[in-house]
């Protein structure tokens, strides 16, 4: 008889059993990928489901688990390793060797990737079995999945709402327990925001922790890979097999990788928490203030000591990430042209109208958007203005940040400044929708690891408290999560009709 309740299970709790031989990792696999047939329609949340793959791969990983073959994790090794027949889904940005990679892009429709990304790679030779790959905001640019050639998806706590972006495919299948695990990206908050708003958890390690390889880059000295889960102990137990040097991505920094996993154990008596104040100026929305707060008590009665510290340059993060996050992906989407990749227009009259048609077929308006506004301030004539002018702030907000730390552990405030929209209510303001990252693209201009968990409710949908550490700080961000975690529920909560 297998346990009705696997869908509800973390990726450490669905280990455990499948190493008590519980059940098999083809039954989990199995229960699982019924969820996605019955509830998955409605929230959109899937690009391409993999059941048959998934099968095989659960099937491989019980004979591996019954023949005793415990293989180390890492690239290369048969065997099993530490995610022993976990199931988990994609975001459509990573390539997967044989199966369809989009980008959420029309550009990418029909794309099958020759290669796995080391991401992907990392977690299959652990044992992970891939159930899909998720619907994203076109080439990640986005804050509510609305800019998906594929469509938007829906928040599983109330479908008229958006499940953040631009991992909101990964965000809404964990939060509906269509999976126990997603990997996303995040350039500007696309891990942390959709991660608060449906009341999961998203990490966004330091930048270079992850190999950037195989993912499909935005603005390539922003991006970086990380996960959305249930709880903190999963994303510990997953950046532990994705972290690590690799050869293949220059700006993969060649670092020992700590057991994120025991790290977690320790008290928070004595961590050092600054808060930001303006954080909690006017643009908060009332109730996330509230909810924020109420954690923060939380971590000082656990023993952390809070103190105010100053970020003044913080107010410049989203203009001047709206220069430089644009300028790279110009030239990083210079590439899918419909000759060297890309989606061919049909008939062309020349080389120009090929190029020009392909482009203007392929993208959706908002990757239009940016690749424009970046091609102007990269100029000549405005790249002193617009795109110098940003680099330099750029290195007042990460100095900013590296004094901050000169005195405190971890800096927490909110993730997001409003709990999940309703879809459609912010698509035709840009601006408006950049300002859902206000909070979260500090870190990544600094390149400092971030994470988001559940702290409470407000209009009865998630709020996420958001937690920032120095670089290669994710062993104190991960723990005070985890700690915070065991005091709190707010992570095990289920939105009713998902139950
Ligand atoms: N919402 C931000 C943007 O549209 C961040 C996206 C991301 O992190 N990928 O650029």
């Amino acid at each position: 008889m297998i346990a009705e309740d696997l869908h509800t299970q973390t990726l450490t709790q669905l280990a455990q059993g499948l190493e008590q031989g519980d059940f098999t990792s083809v039954e989990l696999t199995q229960a699982l990928l019924e969820r996605i047939e019955r509830l998955g329609g409605d929230l959109n949340a899937f690009i391409t489901v993999t059941a048959d793959r998934a099968l095989a791969a659960a099937e491989r990983s019980d004979a591996a688990r019954a023949e005793g073959e415990i293989g180390v994790p890492g690239i290369g090794v048969p065997g099993i390793g530490v995610l022993n027949g976990l199931p988990l889904v994609h975001k459509d940005i990573f390539c997967t060797r044989g199966v369809l990679t989009t980008c959420g892009s029309r550009m990418l429709e029909n794309f099958v990737s020759p290669y796995d990304a080391s991401v992907v790679e990392r977690l299959s030779a652990a044992g992970a079995v891939m159930l899909g790959k998720t619907n994203m905001d076109e080439f990640a640019m986005g804050s509510s999945n609305e800019t998906s050639y594929f469509g938007p998806v829906r928040n599983p706590w109330n479908l008229e709402c958006s499940p953040g972006g631009s991992s909101g495919g990964s965000s809404a299948s964990v939060a509906a327990r269509l999976t126990p695990a997603a990997t996303g990206t995040d350039t500007g908050g696309s891990i942390r925001q959709p991660a608060a708003l449906t009341g999961t958890t998203g990490l966004k390690p330091t930048y270079g922790r992850v190999s950037r390889y195989g993912m499909i880059a935005f603005a390539s000295s922003l991006d970086q890979a990380g996960v959305i889960t249930r709880s903190a102990e999963d994303a510990a137990l997953l950046l532990g097999v994705m972290a690590g040097f690799d050869e293949r991505d220059s700006t993969s920094i060649d670092q020992p990788v700590p057991d994120y996993v025991a790290g977690l154990g320790d008290s928070l008596k004595g961590l050092r928490v600054g808060i930001v104040r303006q954080h909690f100026d006017a643009g908060l929305d009332d109730a996330c203030g509230a909810a924020v707060r109420e954690a923060l008590a939380v971590l000082e009665s656990q023993g952390a000591t809070l103190t105010e510290v100053d970020l003044p340059n913080l107010d410049l993060s989203v203009p001047t990430y709206y220069v430089v996050a644009p300028a790279e992906c110009s030239s990083n989407l210079s590439r899918f042209d419909g000759v060297r990749f890309g989606r061919r227009a049909e008939d062309p009259e020349d080389l120009l109208d090929l190029y020009c048609r392909s482009r203007g077929e392929g993208f959706g308006a908002e990757v239009k958007r940016r690749i424009m506004t970046g091609t102007y301030v990269l100029s000549a004539g405005y790249y002193d203005a617009y795109y110098l002018k940003a680099q330099q702030v750029r290195h007042l907000i990460a100095d900013d940040f590296r004094q901050a730390f000169a005195d405190v552990d971890v800096i927490a405030g909110p993730t997001a400044p409003t709990p999940a929209f309703k879809l459609g209510d912010k698509i035709d303001d840009p601006i408006t929708m950049y300002l859902n990252d206000i909070y979260t693209i500090g870190a990544n201009l600094a390149g400092l690891p971030g994470i988001s968990v559940p702290c409470g409710f407000a209009d009865e949908l998630p709020v996420g408290l958001h937690l920032v550490g120095p670089h290669f700080g994710e062993e104190q961000i991960l723990r005070a999560s985890h700690q915070y975690q065991l005091q709190t529920d707010w992570h095990t909560r289920c939105p009713e009709a998902f139950a």
